[in-house]
C-alpha cells in the first residue's frame, strides 16, 4: 500500500467530511463495543485470562530465541520448511521463489495483515502471479484496489450499495438482472466466484494468529472457512507470520484463544480455529504437498529490550481500534499505514520509523480506553507518550509546539512566576470570553477555534481553588 502517514492531517480532514464514511464508522462505534462488553461480562474469569495472556506473551518474548529454535525443529520434523526473513524484501523474494518452484500462476490468500505489511499482492502481480483474496472483506477491497481500513474488518468503511456496484462492475459474466439487494446475496455470489479460484490456485498463502513451539503448528482463526480452503486445496501452503506470533505450548494458545474472539467480535470463539502441522501425510485425505513458514522480523527484534517490547504481545484483536474515539472519527485509511488506531500509533513508528509517522502517536485523546480493553494489557497510551518524547528529542515536533513547551518549562521551573502568569492569563481569557464565556478565535489556538469556540476559564486557577478548599476544610 502507499504509505501516507506523513499526510495524516490531510487524510483526516478528508475523512471528517466524507458522509458515507462517517455513517459506516458508526457500525464500529456501536456494534463491536457492545458485543465485546457483553462477552467480557459473561465470563467471570475474563480479566484473569487477560493477566495470564500477558504473562504468557511476556515469558515468550523473554525467551523468543529459544522458542523460535524449538519451533523450527518441530516444523522440520513434521516435513515443513522454515524460512527466515529479516526484511519485507527478504520475505517477498522467499515467497516468489516458492511460487516459481511450482510454476504458480495464481495464489489464493487467507486474511493476513503481515502480507499487507510486506506489500505482497502488488509484488506478486508485478511478477506475473495473480493473488486472489478469499476473505470476503479482503476480496471486496481487492476489487476496489484498496487496502484494509481495519485489521479484523477490512471493508468496514464501505456500505452494501458500494459492494453491489463493485460486484456488478467486476462479475460481468453473471446475469445483469440478478438481485444483489441483500447482504446474503452478495455473500453467496462472492462464495460462488471464489470457490472456482481455490481449485485453480497452485499455492495458498495464509497468515497465522499463533505459532506453537511445542508442536510446530500454525493457527488461523476465521469466520468464513476461507483460510481452511486456502491452506488445504493448493499444492503448496505458505504461512507468512511475524516472529512474535510465537507461544510455547498448545495450552498457552488455548488460553489466549479464549480472550481473542471475545475481545475482537464478542464471539465466544471464532467459527473456525484451525491448527496446521506440516504438509499432507500419507494417511491424510487432503492437504498440501508442501508446507512452508516464512518467519518475518521486519524490525521486531529491534523492539525487544526497549520500552516498545510490550507491543509485541499484540494478538491483533482490534479491540483498541474499536474503542478509539479518533478512529471512530476518521476511520482506518487516514492513518496511511497498514495498522490503524492505537495499536498502529505504536507499531507503525516502530516498524517504519518515527520520522515518517510522527503524527500517529499524537492522534490520541489519551482517554485510555484502548489500554482498558486490550486483552494483552498493552500500555498503549504510555508507549504513545514514549514516541512523543522521541519525536520531541529528534526535533520532529512542530516548532510552535517546541517553543510553547519551552515557554511552559521556563515558568514551571519558577513556581511563583508560574502562579502569577497563569492567574493573569486566566483573567485575560475570562475577559476575552465576555458574557458568553466563549472565545471565538485565539492566536496559537486556531487548531481549536477554527472548528469550535474555546470555553473561557471561570473561577480561579487550580492552585487558587485548591487553596480555597483546604482553607474551607480547616474552617469545618
Ligand atoms: S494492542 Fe491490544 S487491543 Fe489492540 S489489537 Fe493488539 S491485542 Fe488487540
Amino acid at each position: 500500500m502507499q504509505f501516507t502517514s506523513p499526510q495524516f492531517k490531510e487524510n483526516s480532514a478528508g475523512a471528517l467530511v466524507d458522509p458515507q464514511l462517517q455513517k459506516a464508522l458508526k457500525n464500529v462505534e456501536k456494534g463491536f463495543v457492545e458485543k465485546r462488553a457483553m462477552a467480557a461480562a459473561a465470563m467471570p474469569e475474563f480479566d484473569a485470562l487477560r493477566d495470564r495472556g500477558r504473562d504468557i506473551k511476556n515469558h515468550t518474548l523473554e525467551h523468543l530465541d529459544l522458542y523460535l529454535d524449538v519451533y523450527e525443529k518441530k516444523v522440520t520434523a513434521s516435513g515443513g520448511i522454515v524460512h527466515w526473513a529479516e526484511s519485507a524484501e527478504d520475505a517477498r523474494q522467499i515467497i516468489l521463489k516458492i511460487c516459481q518452484s511450482v510454476n504458480a500462476k495464481t495464489v489464493t490468500k487467507g486474511k493476513s495483515m503481515i502480507t499487507e505489511e510486506i506489500n505482497l499482492n502488488e509484488f506478486l502481480e508485478s511478477q506475473g502471479i495473480e493473488p486472489v483474496e478469499t476473505d470476503l472483506g479482503e476480496y471486496i477491497i481487492q476489487l476496489r484496489g484498496e487496502h484494509p481500513s481495519h485489521i479484523i474488518a477490512p471493508a468496514v468503511h464501505l456500505n452494501k450499495e458500494q459492494v453491489e456496484a463493485d460486484f456488478r462492475r467486476v462479475h460481468t459474466h453473471l446475469d445483469a438482472n440478478r438481485d444483489l439487494s441483500e447482504p446474503v446475496s452478495l455473500l453467496a455470489e462472492a462464495r460462488a466466484v471464489l470457490r472456482k479460484r481455490y481449485f485453480q490456485a497452485d499455492v495458498g498463502i495464509t497468515g497465522a494468529n499463533f505459532l506453537i513451539a511445542e508442536t510446530g503448528s500454525s493457527v488461523i482463526v476465521t469466520n468464513e472457512g476461507n483460510g481452511d480452503m486456502t491452506q488445504t486445496l493448493g499444492k503448496v501452503h505458505v504461512v507468512v507470520a511475524s516472529i512474535e506470533k510465537m507461544v510455547p505450548t498448545l495450552e498457552d494458545c488455548s488460553q489466549i484463544l479464549r480472550i481473542l474472539a471475545r475481545s475482537a467480535t464478542g464471539q465466544d470463539m471464532s467459527v473456525y480455529t484451525t491448527f496446521s502441522t506440516g504438509p499432507k501425510r500419507a494417511e491424510d485425505p487432503d492437504g498440501p504437498d508442501q508446507y512452508h513458514v516464512v518467519l518475518l522480523d521486519n524490525g521486531r527484534t529491534s523492539m525487544l529490550g526497549t520500552e516498545f517490547q510490550d507491543m509485541l504481545r499484540c494478538i491483533r484483536c482490534g479491540a483498541c481500534i474499536n474503542h478509539c474515539p479518533v478512529y471512530h472519527a476518521i476511520g482506518g485509511h487516514a492513518y496511511g499505514s497498514v495498522y490503524p488506531g492505537p495499536m498502529g500509533a505504536v507499531l507503525t513508528p516502530s516498524l517504519f520509523g518515527i520520522d515518517q509517522s510522527a503524527h500517529l502517536p499524537n492522534a490520541s485523546t489519551f482517554c485510555g480506553r484502548c489500554e482498558s480493553v486490550c486483552p494483552m494489557r498493552i500500555p498503549l497510551p504510555k508507549m504513545m507518550r514514549n514516541w512523543r518524547e522521541r519525536e520531541f528529542e529528534r526535533h520532529l515536533t512542530p516548532a510552535t509546539a517546541r517553543y510553547g513547551l519551552g515557554v511552559w518549562a521556563f515558568f514551571a521551573k519558577r513556581p511563583k512566576l508560574y502562579r502569577a502568569a497563569s492567574s493573569l492569563g486566566m483573567r485575560a481569557l475570562s475577559i476575552l470570553g465576555g458574557a458568553r464565556h466563549r472565545i471565538r478565535s485565539l492566536p496559537l489556538a486556531t487548531g481549536w477555534t477554527k472548528y469550535r469556540d474555546l470555553p473561557a476559564p471561570e473561577g480561579g486557577t487550580f492552585v487558587q481553588q485548591w487553596a480555597a478548599r483546604q482553607a474551607a476544610k480547616q474552617e469545618d
